[in-house]
């Protein structure tokens, strides 16, 4: 059985009077979501949200997680219709949850909107989703630098969110989690103020993820707190042998020639050309069901394998020469 161990904390920051962001710390189900709409309908938005993917996640697939994710727009979205003081509220939606694909145990991870999902895999930090923002559009289109976006006025433009329409798109990936994994999910209140490279430092020092998520909190007031901040961060403490198994099996086989990363499995809803199409990314038919990515590990252990035997090799011409 894969073991998790999360921590989770939210905080107000040092500028916005209420905390419209929520999340989630089950035992299998992790999840950050950050309202839009003001008071008294951002922070409905994003509880609602919250609230209604841990009641809905009842199958432990990906699909049922992402289904989860719709039921809890759409009841975003008819609260919304219900109550005029809430129209136009909104939430992001980030979530990982242990799920089981075919009797294996994967991490499924849903995104809408530009809250973020990172890995922490053997000391390398890697931003697993992608956010759904117009300065992020921009930078696709090659409007706007990273640079530039990072403190670019319109930065919190978000393009996709919960509630904001009767259907809604979900990015999907499936990670296969191999013990010592850290994935953090946090809202943009963390990623607007702290650096990827100060996450990653924090994140490879302090272990308890209870404590991580309280001092990346810290790092964001230390910087101004100009919004609300939260993590929750998930370890893989167990992995049922899966990376020793991994490496076992690399050892005698060469590497099939799979990309790196995770693999990426969006959805569409083709019902789901509102308005806001325009602002949408190009839509991607989900894919047939792809092999999980291979960790990074992997990757440079056969590098580190090449680059012996070439050694080798060159030593031996080297003798001959003599
Ligand atoms: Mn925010």
């Amino acid at each position: 059985m894969t073991e998790l161990r999360a921590g989770g904390a939210t905080d107000v920051g040092l500028v916005r009077a209420h905390n419209e962001d929520n999340y989630l710390a089950d035992e299998r189900l992790f999840a950050v979501a950050d309202g839009v709409g003001g008071h008294k309908a951002g922070e409905v938005a994003s509880q609602t949200a919250v609230d209604t993917l841990q009641r809905e996640f009842r199958e432990p697939t990906t699909d049922g997680l992402i289904d989860a994710v719709k039921t809890a727009n759409r009841t975003v979205w008819n609260l919304a219709e219900a109550n005029p003081e809430q129209r136009g509220m909104g939430t992001t939606l980030t979530a990982v949850a242990l799920v089981d694909e075919n009797g294996e145990e994967r991490l499924a991870l849903v995104n809408v909107g530009d809250s973020r999902a990172y890995l922490l895999q053997q000391g390398e930090l890697e931003q697993l989703t992608e956010d759904h923002s117009l300065v992020e559009q921009l930078v696709r289109e090659g409007q706007l630098t990273p640079e530039e976006a990072q403190v670019h006025p319109q930065r919190s433009i978000i393009t996709r969110a919960l509630g904001l329409d009767p259907e809604v798109e979900v990015d999907s990936w499936e990670l296969t989690p191999y013990r010592g994994d850290r994935i953090l999910l946090c809202s943009d209140g963390l990623t607007n103020e702290v650096t990827d490279d100060e996450i990653a430092s924090t994140l490879r020092t302090v272990s308890d993820p209870n404590e991580a998520a309280r001092q990346l909190i810290q790092e964001a007031r230390d910087h101004g707190g100009s919004d609300n901040i939260t993590c929750v961060i998930v370890d893989v403490v167990d992995d049922d042998n899966r990376a020793e198994e991994a490496s076992a099996a690399l050892a005698t086989e060469p590497p099939p020639p799979q990309p790196e990363g995770a693999t990426s499995v969006r959805t569409a809803d083709d019902d789901d050309a509102g308005g806001r199409a325009t602002m949408a990314p190009p839509v991607v038919e989900r894919p047939a069901p792809a092999p999980t990515a291979r960790p990074r590990r992997l990757t440079w252990r056969v590098l580190v394998f090449v680059v012996a035997i070439v050694l080798v090799i060159a030593a031996a011409l080297v003798a001959v020469g003599w």
